[in-house]
Parts: structure tokens; C-alpha cells; sequence
């Protein structure tokens, strides 16, 4: 490949990567170039179809579009439809099955009461009242003042235990605020004013945006490979992790990672919904996937179904799927951002980049607003403020 002629080089091949080079390509009609160490493009929303039973799954955990943004919406309509999923999560306790997220028929299915909406903060401050929390600061007890320590050890202490690997005492309530709680019937998973999956999967969105002649695509092309040879001028959009950007300079920032296991159940529909959490921390998987239940609009001829148990790990550097932001990580995301900022020609982005628990949507955005204003600023094509 010719370095010398890439005036644009984008490396990573998810939402931050694609949709900056989808901009350069079709606002800019600049040549540019994205690279991958992956096979494949659409970074970890990558989806295909299962072999043995032709259902379309997503490689890297379940990913359900949601977003309350209008632009990114809008945006994201241009490359795809969406089907009418609507996500719900349940959750296994001690063998029996719950709503999650916590709402009012998890309350009374767990304590084996029946609640009206009304009587629910009462109930719960008398649970909450045991705790003598004044001011929660960190994850555990943020969660214990908004539902009680049952709730909080049954549906939240395991899970996020198995999920992080760390004492919730040592994680930040922050996470907490991805996990609606709800004193009424309403078990939709998002709040958010939009949501669903792509109708023909997550690969097709990336293949649209990315089918331009201005766009060259190299797969299995690692940056640290090629890096010597960049030129100075290359401008060069960057969406791996920031820590390897800067060579671990000042030190290992610490990742979340996940291992997916497949595997097919001899039936039509083995859990009867598309995520299945388990809230035990004897349990060694934090959720079963069954992707057939994100199509409800095809129907797949088969008595089998594709199942994907989900396992967190710690992860050495080398597949890093979800930032920790404790104290720790923070200091040292920090030096690494200050450091990013004085880098000329390059942006630095995405959930590794930015080292933030994005979900797809804010990607999006991020990725619009940086094209704005660091890249069609820049050529003198926007709006100047
Ligand atoms: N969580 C929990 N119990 C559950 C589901 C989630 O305690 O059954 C907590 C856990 O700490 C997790 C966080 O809520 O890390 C966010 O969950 P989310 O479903 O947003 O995780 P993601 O889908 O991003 O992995």
C-alpha cells in the first residue's frame, strides 16, 4: 500500500472509523483509508449468519440500536431499516425467572407481595432505612439506596461482581446509571425515544456507508505494523485503544473484556427472549444469547437455536471491550487524553479511544461532531464559531 499518497487514514473499522470516513468520502469527497487488524469490518457490531442454523447473530455480543438523538437517528436511517425489536431483558435467580431491570413486577415477584405503584416508596425506604446510607459513593451503596440490599443481592451484587471482577464497593455509581429502576410495570430495557436492530444486520450498515471509490479498505492490516511508515502529513483518525496509541507510556490502562461461547440447542426457542441474565455469581456466564428473538420478523424454519454464553474477563491489552472508570484509570486515561490533545493531525476516538462506556449512538455522535469540527473546520468547508 501506498502511504504516501493517503492523505486520510483511519484506523479501526467500528462506528468512530466508519462514520468519520463515510464523511470524508461523501461530504468531503476526499480519498481516505481504513484499516483493520480485524477480517472484517464493523468492529465489534459486526454481525453474520450462523452456519449450521442460518440465523443472523452478532459476533460480539448482543447489540440492540437505541438512541434519543435525532440526528444520530436520522443519520443512521440512511444506511439501514430497522425492525420493530423491542428489547427486554429477564433475569435467572436462583432458578426462577425475573424482569430486569428492577421495576414493580420484579419487586412483587421477589418478595411475594403485591404493590401498587404508589405504596412502592414507601416499602422501600423501610428496606433502605436498615442500611444507614447517607451518602452513597460508590456503586454498591448508590444501589443499595435506590432499591435495598435484597434487590441489590439478588439482581445487582453477582452480576456486576462476575461482570467487573471487582468488589462493587471499588466501582463507580456511574455504571448504575445504565440500569433503569422502575416503580412501575414498564420493563423496556432503554428509555430511550428510539430503538431496534437492523433488518439485515449490523454488516450491511457498515458495508453501505463504507461503498464509496473515495473509500480504500484494508483488512487484517495491524497500524503498529505500518505505523514507521505513516507520513507526517497523513491525518490520521485513530479508534484503538489510547494506551497502545501512546506505547503504554505512562503505564497499562485496565480493560474489561468478554469471551463468547457458542453453542446450538436442539429446540425452536430454548429461553424464550433474546438476553437472559444470570444474576448468581456461582453461575460462571453472565448472559445467554439467543439471537433468534432479535428478528421477530423472520421466521426461521428450524427446531434448533443458536446459543451464545457470555463470560467476562480481565484482558491483557489485546481485546479490550469495556473501560474501568475507577479513580485509578481515570488519573491515567487523563495524562493519556492531555498527551492527545497536543498530538497535531490526529484524532483520537471511539469507546478504546476515549476510553468511555459508549454505547452505539453516542459513538455516532462523537464521530459526527468530530468530522465537524476537526476535519471539515479545518479544510475551511464548515461553520467557523
Ligand atoms: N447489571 C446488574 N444486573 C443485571 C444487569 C446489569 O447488576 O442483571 C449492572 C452491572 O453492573 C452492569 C451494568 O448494570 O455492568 C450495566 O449493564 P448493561 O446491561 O448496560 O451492560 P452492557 O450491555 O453494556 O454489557
Amino acid at each position: 500500500m501506498d502511504l504516501n499518497r493517503i492523505k486520510f487514514l483511519v484506523v479501526g473499522c467500528g462506528f468512530f472509523g466508519a462514520v468519520i470516513a463515510e464523511r470524508i468520502a461523501n461530504d468531503l469527497n476526499e480519498k481516505v483509508m481504513i484499516i483493520d487488524k480485524r477480517p472484517h469490518i464493523g468492529g465489534n457490531c459486526y454481525s453474520e449468519k450462523d452456519e449450521e442454523t442460518g440465523i443472523f447473530y452478532h459476533k460480539y455480543g448482543t447489540h440492540i440500536f437505541h438512541t434519543s438523538n435525532k440526528t444520530v437517528w436520522n443519520y443512521i436511517n440512511n444506511f439501514t431499516e430497522f425492525n420493530g425489536y423491542y428489547h427486554q431483558v429477564l433475569t435467572t435467580y436462583k432458578n426462577k425467572v425475573f424482569q430486569m431491570p428492577i421495576n414493580l413486577e420484579t419487586i412483587n415477584s421477589f418478595y411475594n407481595i403485591n404493590l401498587k405503584p404508589y405504596e412502592v416508596d414507601n416499602f422501600l425506604k423501610k428496606e433502605i432505612a436498615k442500611e444507614n446510607i447517607t451518602n452513597p459513593r460508590n456503586f454498591e451503596e448508590k444501589a443499595i439506596s435506590m432499591v435495598g440490599k435484597p434487590l441489590y443481592e439478588a439482581f445487582i451484587k453477582g452480576y456486576t461482581e462476575k461482570q467487573w471482577g471487582k468488589n462493587p464497593k471499588d466501582l463507580p455509581e456511574s455504571i448504575l446509571k445504565r440500569l433503569p429502576f422502575r416503580k412501575n410495570y414498564n420493563e423496556s430495557y432503554f428509555f430511550d425515544r428510539w430503538q431496534g436492530v437492523p433488518s439485515s444486520g449490523y454488516t450491511e450498515i457498515f458495508n453501505k456507508m463504507l461503498n464509496n471509490k473515495n473509500i480504500e479498505i484494508k483488512l487484517d492490516k495491524d497500524f503498529f505494523d505500518i505505523r514507521d511508515s505513516i507520513p507526517d502529513s497523513t491525518f490520521i483518525i485513530y479508534s484503538g485503544a489510547i494506551d497502545r496509541f501512546f506505547d503504554y507510556k505512562f503505564g497499562k490502562l485496565d480493560w474489561r473484556t468478554i469471551v463468547l461461547k457458542k453453542r446450538i440447542a436442539p429446540v425452536e426457542d430454548f429461553q424464550g427472549t433474546s438476553v437472559m441474565n444470570f444474576a448468581e455469581k456461582s453461575i460462571p456466564y453472565t448472559r445467554i444469547h439467543e439471537p433468534k428473538h432479535l428478528h421477530p420478523e423472520t421466521k426461521y424454519w428450524n427446531e434448533k437455536t443458536l446459543l451464545i454464553e457470555e463470560y467476562p474477563k480481565s484482558d491483557d491489552g489485546s481485546s479490550p471491550f469495556y473501560p474501568i472508570n475507577d479513580p485509578k484509570n481515570k488519573k491515567l486515561f487523563a495524562k493519556y487524553s492531555a498527551e492527545a490533545q497536543k498530538s497535531k493531525n490526529i484524532i483520537i476516538g471511539g469507546r478504546l479511544g476515549d476510553y468511555k462506556y459508549y454505547d452505539m449512538d453516542k459513538t455516532i455522535e462523537m464521530a459526527l461532531e468530530s468530522y465537524e469540527k476537526r476535519i471539515k473546520r479545518r479544510k475551511g468547508k464548515g461553520k467557523k464559531n
